[in-house]
């Protein structure tokens, strides 16, 4: 490992001048994903710049009747938070199907945003990677590939992000608050990751030296009924081979609102507003969900091992949809 700096600090604009004059440096929360990275060399930082002490572990209400969620906060208070638990509960089974307790003791919100793939050509140093070392190869695209994307890959990377808890935010229009250098920014949730075109090295649309602050989550009538259905090799302590982050708002039987995101099949969680528009107006009912998980995988590209993954998605979607139909709850 290599020699690196450490140090605290106690305010965000501190925590912003470090990384903007040393683009080496980074940010450290509760290191779940960063600590690992470090060891096997995947990140060697000049200097760490612990944040786990700012103020931002809040979990606030806004004036509109949504949630503001400090980047600090950790997994398990957010997951265990009553206004969570009452009107997002998405965002509570989505927590909940990820890691272990422990770990989501210390894991944060923003670190959850910002960790990295889970693509084994990745971890691996011994196999080419373009997002590891820009330029080298993918050797995931000639590989085992029956973890990766469906959509939007490239021939530079067709790694998929692992975070649960992203594939919910996406599906509730949450909105992140950045603060860097220039100042301060918000991005739509489904604009702060990125696919991977030709520059996979970079997961997302920050700017060097930009820090996550908030996520904030409008008011979502639709999402008391949220269902977070996970599918992966074991039962627990595993990424996401699919998932699906489904709620819908009924009225009379008919769809009135829709919200559909796909977890594990894209470089970033996958909203299909295409799915959720044709949703909209139908009747609640299996043909119509059997037709929406069509809509969802228009598009799919599957890679050699992975087609498995398109069917798999349908069936997740179609089940999503139908236990959201009914009210919601564990799936
Ligand atoms: C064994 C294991 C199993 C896991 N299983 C799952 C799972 O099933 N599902 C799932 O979703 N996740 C899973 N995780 C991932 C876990 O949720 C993440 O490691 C965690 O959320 C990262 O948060 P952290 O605070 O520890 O981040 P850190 O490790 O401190 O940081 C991670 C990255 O985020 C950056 N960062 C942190 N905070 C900020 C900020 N505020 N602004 C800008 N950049 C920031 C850091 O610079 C670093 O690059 C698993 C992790 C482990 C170790």
């Amino acid at each position: 490992m290599n020699n690196f700096s450490y140090v605290r600090v106690a305010s965000v604009e501190d925590a912003v001048q470090r990384a903007a004059t040393d683009q080496a440096a980074m940010f450290i929360a509760g290191g779940t994903n960063l600590v690992d990275r470090m060891k096997v060399f995947l990140d060697q930082p000049s200097q760490l710049i612990d944040i786990s002490r700012l103020e931002l572990s809040r979990i606030e209400p806004t004036r509109e009747g949504g949630l503001q969620i400090g980047a600090l906060v950790t997994n398990t208070a957010l997951a265990d938070h009553p206004t969570v638990r009452r009107d997002y509960p998405i965002l509570t089974r989505a927590i909940l199907a990820g890691a272990s307790q422990q770990i989501r003791n210390m894991a944060t919100v923003g670190g959850n945003l910002m960790q990295r793939t889970r693509c084994p050509y990745y971890y691996d140093t011994v196999f080419a990677c373009n997002k590891r070392q820009p330029g080298t190869d993918c050797a995931a695209v000639a590989g085992i590939n029956r973890m990766h994307a469906l959509f939007g890959a490239s021939n530079h990377c067709i790694a998929v992000h692992p975070s649960d808890m992203c594939v919910a935010l996406a599906a509730l229009d949450a909105v992140v608050a950045v603060e860097g250098p220039q100042g301060k920014r918000q991005l739509p949730f489904v604009e702060f990751h990125r696919l991977p075109g030709e520059t996979p090295q970079h997961d997302t649309n920050l700017e060097p030296g930009e820090l996550i602050t908030t996520v904030t989550l409008p008011p979502a009538s639709f999402a008391k009924s949220g269902v977070y259905l996970k599918l992966r090799d074991r039962a627990s302590y595993s990424f996401a081979l699919v998932s699906v982050a489904a709620a819908l708002a009924l009225s009379d039987g008919q769809i009135r609102e829709a919200r559909l995101a796909m977890g594990g099949v894209a470089h970033k969680p996958w909203r299909s507003t295409g799915a959720e528009q044709f949703l909209i107006g139908k009747s609640a009912e299996e043909a119509t969900f059997r037709q929406a998980a069509e809509v969802a995988l228009e598009g799919a590209q599957p890679l050699p091992h992975n087609g498995y993954k398109v069917e798999l998605t349908k069936r997740a979607v179609r089940r999503a949809l139908t236990v959201s139909a009914k009210g919601g709850g564990i799936v």
